[in-house]
């Protein structure tokens, strides 16, 4: 009998040894935006949940309210019969909230991004794709079939230089993440829109890093940069801020119909839970009428700034050249605004030993490799929320002081 994935052990011990094998861990949520593994509690700064919602117990009434009507799962896809009333709820108060005439629910902010991005082009068009995307767009420009140009992050001549070669295609797009997970920039939105607009292209922006986050309302990093309307797509998650499952697109009546019709992990996948639905919409009530929530994120973003930039940095520490942009808020690509502070050490081996140390510090940070960031920029990426306090930010610049020469 033949015995599959022989070949695996030796592949995964190459892993290994590069120090880049991953291992998973049971994670236990405590309050407080704090967390148990292996028996040890520490601060969460490696969670998306920006605003402390994934535990607010608002959502957890919503969705038990719902659970308790329509049981867990939501049965078949929501064109079959899956989407319930806390779905076409979900969907108009979306909309709403984006200021849109429709919006249409997706499994996840992936399956959102790559189901919108195939559905948008095809082996005719071209797309013009950031190197430090989402894998989550990069994997959707390359399951449409259309041309794929690549160009450096911020360097928008070559972008630029891409377009006027791109005339003959019959569509254009341009896609960026709007705060970049890894780096915690800004995408330069306004010059973005103002090529796309020279160029005839459009420009899809992913904001799940900004939702709930940036902007007067919080809709995001182009409400933020007064974007909104230049931007052809915006595609949201629920995962983040929102803190709690699925993906959606709020736009023009046109544009959620296609969708509905021609993008298939959401034809072909089940619709999401009703309870989760209503968690969303109570969260998104939550972030309408608690803009105290933001503020106070903001503030602790800027706590944490002020504190690492209190640390003299000296040149040529004998790190990479690659190391200024790890620079908290001053970097070689741009600045890290929001809730996403990376700290670039280099080799994969140093990002998860400083991330061991921090914990027997007390605090979870997340050690990012490849290929997840390019090679020789493995870094640790603390992420902000409102959930946390004084004590947990004094503690994390406590650790990263004695953990990170010079963060
Ligand atoms: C997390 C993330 C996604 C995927 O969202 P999920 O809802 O977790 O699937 C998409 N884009 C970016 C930039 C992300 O960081």
């Amino acid at each position: 009998m033949r015995t599959p994935f022989l070949w695996m052990p030796a592949q995964l011990d190459l892993l290994a040894t590069a120090g880049l094998r991953r291992e998973r861990r049971v994670v236990r949520p405590l309050p407080g935006g704090a967390c148990e593994i292996d028996g040890r509690r520490m601060w969460n700064f490696a969670s998306n949940d920006y605003l402390g919602l994934a535990a607010d117990p608002r959502l957890a009434d919503a969705a038990n309210a719902a659970l308790s009507e329509a049981g867990v799962g939501a049965r078949a896809s929501a064109l079959v019969a899956g989407r319930t009333e806390w779905h076409e709820r979900l969907e108009q108060t979306l909309a709403r909230f984006e200021g849109q005439d429709s919006a249409i629910l997706f499994p996840t902010g992936y399956a959102a991004n790559v189901g919108t991005i195939a559905a948008l082009i095809d082996e005719e068009d071209v797309v013009f794709c950031d190197r430090l995307n989402h894998a989550s767009l990069i994997d959707g420009c390359r399951l449409s079939g259309a041309k794929m140009r690549v160009f450096r992050h911020w360097e928008l001549e070559s972008l630029e230089r891409e377009l006027r070669k791109a005339s003959e295609f019959r569509r254009r797009l341009i896609v960026t993440d709007a705060l970049f997970s890894m780096d915690g920039d800004l995408a330069p939105l306004r010059e973005l829109c103002d090529i796309a607009e020279r160029f005839e292209a459009d420009v899809l922006v992913d904001e799940a890093h900004g939702a709930g986050v940036f902007g007067e309302h919080g809709r995001g990093v182009c409400e933020h940069l007064g974007v909104e309307c230049r931007v052809a797509v915006r595609v949201g998650t629920l995962s983040k801020a929102i803190g709690t499952l699925g993906g959606f697109i709020a736009g023009p009546q046109s544009l959620i119909d296609w969708l509905w019709n021609k993008s298939r992990p959401q034809v072909f996948s089940t619709a999401l839970p009703p309870a989760i639905c209503a968690a969303a919409m109570a969260a998104i009530e939550i972030i309408q009428n608690e803009p105290e929530l933001r503020a106070k994120l903001w503030r602790n973003c800027e706590f944490v700034r002020r504190e690492l930039d209190a640390v003299p940095r000296p040149l040529g520490s004998g790190r990479e050249s690659n190391v200024d942009r790890a620079a908290p808020s001053r970097s070689r690509y741009g600045e890290s605004v929001g809730p996403i502070i990376p700290i670039v050490l280099g080799g994969p081996e140093a990002a998860v030993a400083a991330q061991r140390k921090l914990e027997e510090r007390g605090c979870l940070v997340a050690a990012i490799r490849p290929p997840t960031v390019p090679q020789g920029t493995s870094r640790l990426r603390i992420s902000l929320s409102a959930a946390h306090d004084e004590t947990a930010l004094q503690q994390l610049i406590d650790a990263l002081r004695e953990v990170v020469p010079n963060p």
